[in-house]
């Protein structure tokens, strides 16, 4: 039986941010609310493991994108949500990485504000810290990079979303996070470079954050469409700038092991 040891109102969702793959990256409360749900709505995580601390009587709902029709899936997902909570049910809405982050948050706040449900959010490890901590890089750097940016090179025809403008985030006092990049990446270079970043700025591609797949491959935006190329991994996660020069590969190469994380 679930132990309901407070006296929460009917009707709230937990909104945790998984971390990038690895099971033993969800925070502590994160992990809590987890064991407490009595439905969880998860989108399709690259691993499952963390549902297997779910208690055994939860309802695990998938609710990764559907087919070509992610605005359906959208309002069905938000439907779920609002009917599992006003049936008072303690609701865990799982995404990858950090909610807040590219995670379509905003949608499902709006509905559950416009229908009276009450939430928390709780954080979680974002691709990008992610993929710092398998570089062996700092984002943010005194004296090198003193702004970092989280962006997305996912950008198509009639996406509500405001489109990203290059030429303001072409700064080379910063990293550059990008978010859903890697086809896009070689027109994302390029416009870099038009915009004024030197064509040797270093990159990085990191795939797999924290997963035992991990990959991180360097290059330069020079070369970066051809590093695309050759990185048929997804996830991956896209780091530009001088901080990321610094890079583990000097690392790697002495104990391969460890950029792997098979530790
Ligand atoms: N909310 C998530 C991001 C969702 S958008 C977060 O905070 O991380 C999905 C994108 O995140 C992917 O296309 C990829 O760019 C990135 N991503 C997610 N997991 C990753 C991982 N383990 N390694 C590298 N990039 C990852």
């Amino acid at each position: 039986m679930f132990c309901r040891e407070t006296s929460r109102p009917t009707g709230f969702v937990s909104f945790v941010g998984a971390g990038p793959g690895a099971a033993d990256l969800i925070t502590v409360r994160g992990l809590r609310a987890l064991q407490l749900a009595e439905v969880v709505l998860f989108d399709e995580l690259p691993g499952r493991e963390l549902l297997a601390y779910c208690h055994p009587d939860a309802e695990l709902v998938s609710v990764g994108k559907r087919a070509g029709n992610h605005s359906a899936a959208q309002a069905e997902i938000n439907h779920l949500l609002i009917t599992h909570a006003r049936r008072g049910r303690r609701v865990v809405r799982l995404k990858g990485g950090d909610p807040t982050v590219f995670g379509r948050l905003g949608e499902e706040l709006t509905a559950l504000r416009d229908a009276g449900v009450r939430f928390e959010i709780v954080p979680g490890v974002t691709s990008a810290c992610a993929a710092a901590a398998a570089a062996g890089i700092s984002l943010t750097q005194r004296g090198v990079a003193s702004t970092a940016i989280l962006t997305t090179g996912h950008e198509c025809a009639g996406k509500p979303e405001p489109a990203v403008d290059w030429s303001t985030l072409a700064q080379p006092g910063a990293t550059l996070c990008v978010y859903m990049g890697t086809r896009a990446l070689g027109s994302i270079a390029m416009r870099l470079v038009a915009e004024g970043l030197a064509a040797d700025t270093p990159l990085l591609i990191v795939s797999h954050a924290s997963r035992p797949t991990q990959t991180v491959r360097s290059g330069t935006l020079e070369n970066a469409a051809a590093l695309a190329a050759e990185t048929e991994d997804t996830p991956s996660l896209i780091l530009i700038g001088e901080a990321v020069a610094q890079n583990r590969a000097w690392l790697d190469d002495a104990a391969p092991a460890l950029a792997h994380g098979t530790r």
